[in-house]
């Protein structure tokens, strides 16, 4: 039978490595046991009596032991003591001789699982033992389920609070019933604030609506989970740092419905749902920060070509309703490159938002004022009726303007062009009327600036000629098509030849000679003024040298210096480079200088005019009269000569004296300047201006601008005095 036992490999392959123990003074029984077990795959230890058996328990663990009670050394119950003392949780199966009841009930209360007599019958103390081993395996699995179950909830834990994202789950009547620990962080509340209290406290007024909605929905399967975008309210009784001190955070939300599974798919109950809330307030900010920026001029804060435009159409809209005028005023600021390049772009800018702010106090609530860019400003104004509240309107911009501003210790006077059309009178489409007011501000430009001018039918845009005319302009020089004219400075007491006042003309290949008028102003302004200027310069110059070699007698030669020439950092080495390069007299060159251009920049430019007239050069005020002729920057500028304006000679007639000129004149004789009348076109002008006393002058009278070779020929002719009525025939 024992032979049948061993065999059966049902058994052998049960609990195969299982470790046992076994445990009896009589070395027969254990050898009796070993036999039995001996095949079963079993690791098998043997100990004869209690002591043995104690410090094999010591050594090594056992999935099982056999333990006979009644044993000399130490017995069988207290083995089991020291089981139990040791909390050793390994089965014992107590074989004993004893067969009393009693025996089995104190082995059992002592810790054994289970009890077999001796003689023991075979088969049975093997069910006995799988049974037990079973049992034990059992458990085993179960603790570590169980403790894989701990662990994993473990780490769920952990995700769930340590996600960036708020986590939460609602019962059925839609209060929290959890919450992640990121409510804190995200919010500002605690847990404890929250759980139980229904969500709503969480959602801002306006969203809930929405959120009403994906929370109650009653979602399965596809539809089961929902998302949507809501603001929670942060606690706001918690100190935030300062860029979360906001009262709401933007979330999206994803939500799902949760059910208890009857069984029938037609009875599923609504328990309640969970979710995950994503703070996505910054992406939120970045988005309305970029539609701000998309619709908004970043300086000044003003609408910018788009919304305007969107305004302009929704406003259009409204007068073809209710059949009222609008108007689109254009307005571009005069000069506003050259006070941007000299002040720096600092400056440029504050000028902007000082020019946006005094704008906006000549609008009404209504109007829309927008920046198009750089120095472009747009106004529309709804519902204008008449033409004269569009001037009314301009009038006041106009003069709002030309207050002076205060930028930065600097006082500066700017002045705007205005371009205005209406709709329906110049059409009803959002870009053209923008356009023709664009166009009608160029020619409120090009007629001399600071004045509103409407847009008329077949108005062209000079623009695109100003374009055409720059890059004319940039070639010209390398085509050589600029040539200096020459005009006499005549002494008025001698009427002697002392100079000449370089002119600059532009041989243009389609449309002829050409005056400063025609492109001087678009020089300036695109800053090709500066190397058509210095080229001037080293052209005016090598005219001296030719004529000193030619032998002619040395005369001045005055040349105009642009705002831009005169900013540019080397200026002063520019002009000393020229004069240098033919080894002349520096006394020979003159500058002439406009008194606005010289009040730009006070300090710098009494800096640069110094060195020029400690290097010898002379310095000329040009149209004196038109500015602020004040004896103030008289004094603080290096001065020579002052020439008074055209408009101011022109006044002059035979019985007609100018009490401008004469004070200029007495003005120059006291400063020991030497003075010089423009413009002289009248022997009763001439007359007039030597009995002041004026020290030259200049003008059609005694000649017009002239070539290089006619000033040539009247330097020739020497010490010969001018004839008064026509030194040129
Ligand atoms: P400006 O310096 O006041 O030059 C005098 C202007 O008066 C010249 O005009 C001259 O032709 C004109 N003129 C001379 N005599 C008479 C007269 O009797 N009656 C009248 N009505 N006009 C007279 P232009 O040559 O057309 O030059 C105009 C302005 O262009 C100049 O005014 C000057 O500011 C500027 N300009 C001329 N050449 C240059 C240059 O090389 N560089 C710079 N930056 N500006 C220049
Ligand atoms: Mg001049
Ligand atoms: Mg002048």
């Amino acid at each position: 039978m024992l032979t049948d036992v061993r065999g059966n490999t049902e058994f052998n392959q049960l609990f195969p490595q299982s470790r046992v123990l076994l445990v009896d003074d009589d070395p027969l029984i254990l050898e009796g046991l070993v036999r039995l077990l001996e095949g079963r795959g079993y690791d098998i230890v043997t100990a004869q009596g209690g002591r043995e058996a104690l410090a094999a328990i010591g050594r090594q663990q056992f999935d099982i032991i056999l333990l006979d009670l009644a044993m000399p050394d130490v017995d069988g119950t207290a083995v089991l003591a020291f089981l139990n003392e040791r909390e050793v949780d390994t089965p014992v199966i107590v074989v004993s001789g004893n067969a009393s009841i009693d025996a089995a009930i104190v082995a059992l209360r002592s810790g054994a699982t289970d009890f077999v007599r001796k003689p023991y019958e075979p088969e049975e103390l093997l069910r006995r033992i799988d049974h037990t081993l079973a049992r034990r395996r059992l458990e085993k699995e179960n603790g570590l389920i169980l403790q894989r179950l701990q662990q994993s909830e473990k780490w769920h834990r952990f995700l769930v609070n340590s996600s960036p994202d708020l986590i939460y789950t609602l019962d059925a009547e839609g209060r929290f019933t959890f919450l992640n620990d990121r409510v804190g962080d995200l919010l500002g509340w605690s847990k404890e604030d929250l759980l139980g209290q229904p969500y709503t406290v969480l959602i801002h007024e306006e969203d809930l609506p929405g959120a009403v909605h994906i929370f109650n929905e009653r979602r399965t399967n596809a539809r089961q989970q929902k998302q949507i975008e809501l603001r929670l309210k942060c606690n706001p009784g918690q100190r935030r740092p300062r860029a979360m001190n906001v009262r709401y955070r933007t979330f999206e939300l994803k939500a799902t419905g949760m059910y208890e599974d009857s069984g029938n798919r037609f009875e599923t109950r609504f328990i309640g749902s969970y979710g995950v809330a994503k703070d996505v307030s910054e992406r939120k900010q970045a988005e309305e920060m970029i539609h701000y920026q998309t619709y908004h001029d970043l300086l000044t804060g003003l609408p910018n070509r788009a919304l305007f435009r969107d305004h302009l159409g929704l406003a259009l809209a409204q007068s073809k309703r209710n059949g009222q005028n609008l108007a689109v005023l254009i307005l571009d600021l005069d000069h506003f490159k050259v006070i941007n390049d000299s002040l720096g772009h600092g400056s440029g800018d504050e000028l902007l938002l000082n020019v946006g702010a005094r704008l906006r106090q000549c609008l009404r609530e209504g109007d829309t004022l927008a920046r198009l860019g750089g120095d472009e400003f747009a106004v529309l104004l709804p519902a204008l009726p008449m033409r004269q509240d569009i001037e009314r309107i301009a009038r006041k911009i106009i003069d709002a303007l030309s207050r002076p501003m205060q930028i930065r210790d600097q006082e500066i006077y700017v002045s705007v062009s205005i371009g205005a059309c209406s709709s329906p009178d110049d059409g009803d489409m959002v870009d053209t009327l923008i356009r023709q007011a664009e166009i009608a501000m160029y020619q409120a430009k090009t007629q001399g600036r600071s004045r509103l001018q409407f847009w008329l039918a077949g108005m062209q845009a000079p623009y695109s000629a100003r374009i055409q005319l720059e890059a004319e302009l940039r070639r010209a020089l390398a085509r050589n098509e600029f040539v200096l004219f020459f005009q006499p400075l005549i002494d008025c007491a001698r009427l002697r030849i002392t100079g000449f006042e370089v002119l600059l003309r532009w041989w243009h290949p389609e449309r002829g000679l050409l005056t400063p008028a025609d492109f001087i102003a678009v020089a300036e302004d695109t800053g090709v003024i500066v190397p058509i200027g210095e080229w001037v310069l080293r052209q005016a110059s090598e005219q001296l040298a030719e004529w000193r070699k030619s032998g002619l007698p040395a005369v001045r030669l005055s040349v105009n210096i642009s705002a831009r020439q005169l900013e540019s950092a080397d200026f002063v080495e520019s002009v000393l480079r020229s004069v240098e390069l033919h080894a002349l007299d520096c006394q020979c060159l003159e500058l002439e200088i406009t008194e606005s251009l010289l009040m730009r920049d006070m300090e710098s430019n009494a800096v640069k005019l110094s060195r020029l007239a400690a290097a010898g050069v002379q310095i000329a005020i040009d149209d004196f009269g038109t500015g602020y002729s004040s004896f103030k920057y008289l004094s603080k500028f290096p001065i020579h000569t002052l020439k008074i304006d055209q408009s101011f000679v022109q006044e002059l007639g035979p019985d007609r004296p100018s009490p401008i000129v004469s004070a200029i004149v007495g003005m120059g004789q006291g400063l020991r300047l030497n003075v010089v009348a423009e413009g002289v076109e009248t022997v009763a002008q001439q007359e007039a201006l030597t009995a002041l006393r004026c020290s030259e002058m200049q003008g059609f009278l005694f000649s017009a601008p002239l070539p290089d070779w006619e000033a040539a020929r009247l330097l020739r002719q020497g010490d010969e005095p001018l004839d008064s009525l026509g030194a040129i025939a």
